[in-house]
């Protein structure tokens, strides 16, 4: 026994990925810091857990999850084979990680972004290329597929994450079809946004879009995410997967609340709606904030104290987000939540700033 470890030597660098609290203890609690949807998913599921037959959990599920993978292609007007089904959007990103990237072929991202993209990177000992976005508007800079060239594949949040802007689809299909690698288009939060890049999945053959049941279908804890790519893509990444990478509740469940578009709709629109009134609210205060097409607002208080907020709000119960450094640490990340949540954190700002 003498080694210090048997880890890889890329496992003992890294840092795990440290996801958003889930606080247990907090009497009071606003809970607005993992953007999850405020409203329940749609009741239709009620029927479907209570027919639900135990007799279907004795046998192994599907390991293609061809009903729930079926509904999505046709939503979208491709072939089956196009489509992969997930243990939620991070078991996609996970499987795209171990497919493009390794200590020779890099991967290249927008900075600030979903931070579960550096650390998927270190898993892999890829190397890693940040981008750095406006740091006023979080705008893609005009030179950024100059500088995403060379890498195997290319991250982008649109909308972005934490900071709630998207980029136009011009420049995102100019950067896919120029980028000599794979791009992925992480659409996590595209039901809350004007357009998405569904189309660029379909006309180019390096463009892997995914989707994620979390935010607007208000299924955080099922774990359901899928990704449309062009058919010899998939193929690839289904080699990857575990054998049974969806349980048979979950493809039952997913189908049920994909399926349901009219409640989709009906809750996205309420969400919408707030933003604005949280965003309107909230610039009365003087906030900076960033142009948000997520279920979030990236808001900082005038003076930039985003940490103090964070901390101050905390203390009441109601918890936010806080992303430390240079480009974010002005901000803190609010998700948008019910009318009568989003007053009670209203109250607690005005506070804060007398
Ligand atoms: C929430 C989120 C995901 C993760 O979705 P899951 O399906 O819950 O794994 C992926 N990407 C971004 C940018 C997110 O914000």
């Amino acid at each position: 026994m003498n080694k210090t470890s048997y880890f890889r030597p890329e496992i003992d660098r890294m840092s795990g990925y440290v996801p958003g609290e889930q606080p247990k203890n907090i009497a009071n609690l606003t809970k607005l810091n993992t953007n999850e949807n405020p409203y329940p998913p749609t009741p239709k599921l009620e029927a479907v857990l209570r027919d639900f037959e135990l007799d279907r959990l004795r046998r192994y599920p599907d390991p293609m999850s061809d009903a729930f993978r079926d509904a999505v292609a046709r939503r979208w007007g491709v072939p089956r084979e196009m489509v992969l089904a997930g243990n939620g959007s991070d078991d996609v990103l996970n499987l795209v990680f171990r497919a493009f990237s390794s200590p020779e072929l890099s991967v290249a991202f927008p900075e600030p972004t979903y931070s579960l993209y550096p650390i998927l990177a270190a898993m892999q000992g890829a190397s890693v290329r940040r981008i750095a976005l406006d740091p006023d508007t979080f705008a893609m800079p005009d030179d950024f597929a100059a500088q995403a060239a060379g890498a195997n594949l290319l991250l982008i949040a649109r909308p972005n994450a934490p900071t709630g802007n998207s980029f136009p689809l011009a420049r995102i299909e100019e950067v896919c079809r120029n980028f000599d690698g794979i791009v992925l288009i992480d659409e996590a939060y595209a039901d809350f946004a004007a357009d998405h890049c569904m189309e660029l999945a379909k006309k180019y053959p390096n463009v892997i879009v995914s989707r994620t049941f979390s935010k607007s279908y208000a299924l955080a804890g099922l774990r359901l995410g899928y990704a449309v790519a062009a058919e010899p893509v998939i193929a690839g990444l289904m080699k990857l997967k575990d054998s049974y990478n969806l349980d048979a509740l979950t493809q039952t469940i997913g189908l049920v609340a994909f399926e349901d578009e009219d409640y989709l709709r009906e809750i996205v629109a309420k969400i919408k709606a707030e933003r604005k009134r949280l965003r309107d609210k909230l610039a009365a205060f003087d906030f900076e904030l960033i142009a948000s097409e997520a279920n979030f607002l990236f808001a900082a208080p005038p003076g930039g104290g985003g940490e103090a907020l964070f901390g101050y709000l905390r203390e009441l119960g109601i918890v936010v987000r806080y992303f430390p450094g240079p480009a974010t640490g002005r901000f803190v990340r609010i998700t948008v939540g019910t009318p009568e949540q989003d007053d009670r954190l209203l109250a607690a700002v005005a506070d804060f700033l007398h």
